[in-house]
């Protein structure tokens, strides 16, 4: 079987959201194909939409398009499936690598489905993230694929939906990508920044983003006229465009075997090292402290959770926090984490 990427090397997938038009295919196959970036050709067959009345998809009569794209180009082609009727229709029509989209993922009935539908069969396929940060749900998917025998299977970071985001489309959660590479380091991990952004301009940043990560490659959609695209128009970019994000990424390669640049690292790290033993023993002593108030607030009956000093707490954390470049973000969740533990110190020696 092909490896889905070359040992190596970036597998760059590029096409549009969706096959709209034979034309559209082939026109968008010719473009992508001159750039000489370009490893296979990504298209929505069927698409899953959020409302009912949005374009769902040219459906199998786009299939054809794909392979006459193939026969022109060389490229080769991938197509997202959600049932076990798509993956038939795929084998057909001869599409080389499938992926199953984020919306499918969240689902182990539907993965299920697909996974027995390639039963005996030889393709590989492609598994993004589910909507929601739950890593267990995408390297389960991965192990129902498994299962039933697919042998060459990739992953796809394409973000997480986020009830209240305006930056991203679905923020990407690096950390999540990172902890399901560091459980299954020999599965391929693609980033989709076009669903990550939902919009054109910040397109680059994510991209190189995860190239300092050291991802296997990137997905990105591209589209001859995008402001006419019959679906995510706002974040998907020319072939032309494609070509010239591409050339502005950076690659920096981990330089494991470089001594002296490893032992400047390794000084760096040592320095990390005990900066981060300091704060342990720092939160350690904040504990300690949090106690002695809970035998305060005990023997003088006060409750734990008095809510003007956690709002004051707050807010000078805050300001101090930006003043030493920390995000207003970050302050929050780690006075949280703080706090929550402060609080269950306390409780240990109110209830004790
Ligand atoms: C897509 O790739 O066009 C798509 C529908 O993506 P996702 O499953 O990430 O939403
Ligand atoms: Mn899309």
């Amino acid at each position: 079987m092909s490896p889905i990427k070359a040992k190596g090397k970036k597998l760059f997938i590029a096409g549009p959201c969706s096959a709209e038009t034979r034309e559209q295919v082939l026109e968008t196959g010719r473009r992508l194909f001159r750039t000489g970036k370009v490893d296979m050709y990504r298209a929505g067959i069927w698409k899953p939409r959020t409302r009912p009345d949005s374009f769902e998809g040219v459906g199998a009569k786009g299939l054809p398009w794909l392979q006459e794209m193939k026969e022109l180009t060389g490229l080769p082609t991938t197509v997202e499936v959600a049932k076990a009727r798509h993956v038939e229709l795929c084998m057909e029509f001869g599409i080389d690598v499938l992926w199953i989209g984020a919306r499918t993922t969240v689902n182990p009935f539907a993965v299920q489905e697909i996974a027995d539908a390639l039963k005996g069969v030889d393709i590989p396929v492609m598994v993004k993230n589910p909507i929601n940060p739950d890593l267990a749900l995408w390297l389960g998917a991965v192990e129902r694929l498994e299962k039933v025998g697919v042998k060459e299977i990739g992953a796809i970071h394409r973000g997480f939906s986020n009830l209240g985001e305006t930056y991203y489309r679905n923020r990407p959660q690096w950390q999540i990508a990172l902890s399901f590479k560091a459980e299954r380091p020999e599965i391929d991990m693609i980033c989709d920044p076009s669903h990550m952004c939902g919009r054109r301009d910040i397109l680059l940043e994510v991209s190189q983003k995860s190239m300092d990560l050291n991802y296997d490659g990137l997905m990105i959609e591209s589209h001859i006229t995008p402001d006419d695209a019959w679906s995510d128009a706002r974040q998907q970019i020319t072939p032309e465009q494609l070509d010239r994000l591409l050339d502005a990424l950076v690659y920096r390669e981990d330089q494991e075997d470089n001594a002296p640049l490893q032992s400047e690292l390794d000084k760096l790290r040592a320095e990390i090292n005990h900066i981060d033993d300091e704060l342990m023993h720092l939160i350690g002593n904040r504990m300690n402290i949090a106690r002695q108030i809970g035998e305060y607030k005990k023997s003088n009956n006060i409750t734990i959770l008095q809510k003007r000093r956690w709002a004051q707490l707050l807010d000078k954390a805050i300001a101090k926090g930006e003043a030493c470049g920390l995000s207003e973000a970050f302050i929050h969740r780690y006075l949280e984490a703080i706090h929550d533990e402060s609080i269950q110190q306390q409780e240990t020696v109110m209830n004790g």
